[in-house]
């Protein structure tokens, strides 16, 4: 009997390689070369220290010639690469729930599968974790696991949470006790690198270079046409400080030359470069709340910028830092800096500063409104979101809308439903306008 053949499934289109600025290019190849620099540690005898990007210590951990290795932005390139969703399987697999945040599954379930970075080379083991706990209890669960596997030294920089809105000098000097007393000792101990408190004002001086160009970047969205889209271009402009490079003259120059990129587009009157080219028409102006999602990072974008919604500023654009409120690393005071900066994060802020922080945006950059898109698996930034909007809504009297994705784990992201309530927010600030018009024509 003869088999029958197989028709040929209609060939796909190919998708269009995205369109991406010089800058963006110049930090895929800054990237490309940390994590060729954590896959040659075995055989350089670099040491590693694995840390968080909230409270990222890279001035001291340079300091001790440590190479910052980063889990959550290691689950980031696994989700834009769109191996977590197999990663996050392999870790529910072993037992871990479907409620853990997406970044830790998705870094347990890499390190089950051979522990393959996004350069297709081994990551290195950690020789120490360093934990500055700023507010979000997942990173003490998540080292507790990667003490077990890697049976390695573990630091511990407490950040006392912002309850009451404000840094007093007793929290300052609590932290740098422990940097003094604990922290510097244990992280000696795991280098042999003798602290050299100079050389931490040096990378201090160089980290708020790169700071005032950040802030300029950010600040640009107020600008009309925004030459930036401080959400999903703003993922991008936040790389190197948030990351592995602040203190570095590579983020000096980064920052310099993304600088001069969204002040050319400014002088043209031009506005974000997306996957899909420059971005023409900004019909809406936006505030975002939360992470993005990162399996499906191209497709959410465009259901943007397809219809004219630029965001002008975001918060998750400030979890390294909230520059834009004029914090700086001082090298005058170089470990109370330290401390002030885990202060200042973001994911230790109350929920006023937060709901503050989201209004003075929106009326600093003449927005129209706030989006929030709340992460089922991340509880620190979730948890309260809905009495946020509602704060928002009722102190600015702009609309506000909640849409739900996650960060890393493809099953969390339902095309068909985001873009449903973005067009049906859309159509919201839409009769906002006509109304506020209305009234005005009426007055
Ligand atoms: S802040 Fe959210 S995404 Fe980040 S580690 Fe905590 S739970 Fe996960």
């Amino acid at each position: 009997m003869t088999q029958p053949t197989a028709r040929p499934s209609p060939a796909k289109p190919p998708i269009a390689e995205a369109e991406k600025d010089a800058s963006m290019l110049k930090q895929k190849a800054m990237m490309a070369a940390h994590y060729d620099r954590l896959a040659d540690a075995p055989e350089t005898g670099a040491k590693v220290c694995s840390t968080f990007v909230p409270g990222n210590l890279n001035e001291l951990v340079m300091c001790f010639d440590l190479i910052n290795n980063l889990p959550e932005v290691n689950a980031i390139q696994s989700g834009l690469r769109r191996k977590s969703g197999a990663y996050v399987l392999e870790a529910e697999k072993q037992g871990h729930s479907d409620d853990v945040c997406t970044y830790v599954k998705s870094d347990i379930g890499m390190m089950a599968k051979g522990n393959i970075g996004p350069n297709g080379r081994k990551m290195p083991d950690p020789d120490v974790l360093l934990l500055s706990y700023t507010g979000c209890f997942t990173f003490l669960k998540w080292f507790e696991l990667l003490r077990e596997q890697y049976k390695c030294p573990t630091i511990m920089l407490h950040t006392p949470y912002q309850g009451d809105g404000k840094i007093t000098p007793n929290m300052v000097q609590y932290m740098v006790r422990q940097l003094k007393e604990s922290v510097i000792p244990k992280l000696e101990e795991v280098s042999g690198v003798k602290f050299d408190i100079d050389r931490l004002r040096e990378y201090l001086k160089k980290s708020a270079e790169a700071e005032d160009d950040l802030v300029a970047v950010l600040k640009s969205a107020r600008h009309k046409p925004s030459p930036i889209d401080a959400f999903f271009g703003g993922i991008y402009y936040i790389g190197p400080i948030f990351g592995a490079f602040r203190g570095t003259d590579d983020a000096i120059q980064y920052y310099q030359f993304l600088r001069s990129e969204v002040e050319e587009r400014i002088a043209k009157g031009e506005g974000p470069v997306t996957p899909e080219g420059p971005m023409q028409d900004q019909r809406y102006r936006l505030v975002v709340e939360g992470p993005p999602n990162y399996t499906s990072f191209r497709q959410f974008w465009k259901m943007f910028y397809d219809e004219g919604a630029v965001v002008v500023a975001s918060s998750y654009s400030k979890v390294g830092g909230t520059y834009d409120f004029g914090f700086r690393h001082d090298p005058d005071r170089p470990l109370e800096t330290l401390a002030e900066y885990c202060l200042g994060v973001y994911t230790n802020r109350s929920l006023p500063m937060r709901v503050d922080m989201l209004c003075d945006y929106i009326e600093e950059y003449e927005a129209d409104g706030l989006l929030i898109n709340s992460i089922k698996s991340c509880n620190s930034f979730s948890a309260g979101q809905l009495l946020i909007m509602r704060e928002v809504e009722r102190r600015t009297g702009k609309p506000a809308a909640f849409i739900e994705t996650d960060l890393v784990d493809p099953r969390y992201f339902s095309p068909a439903n985001v873009k449903n309530r973005l067009e049906s927010y859309f159509q919201m600030v839409e009769q906002k306008r006509s109304g506020t018009r209305r009234k005005e024509v009426a007055a």
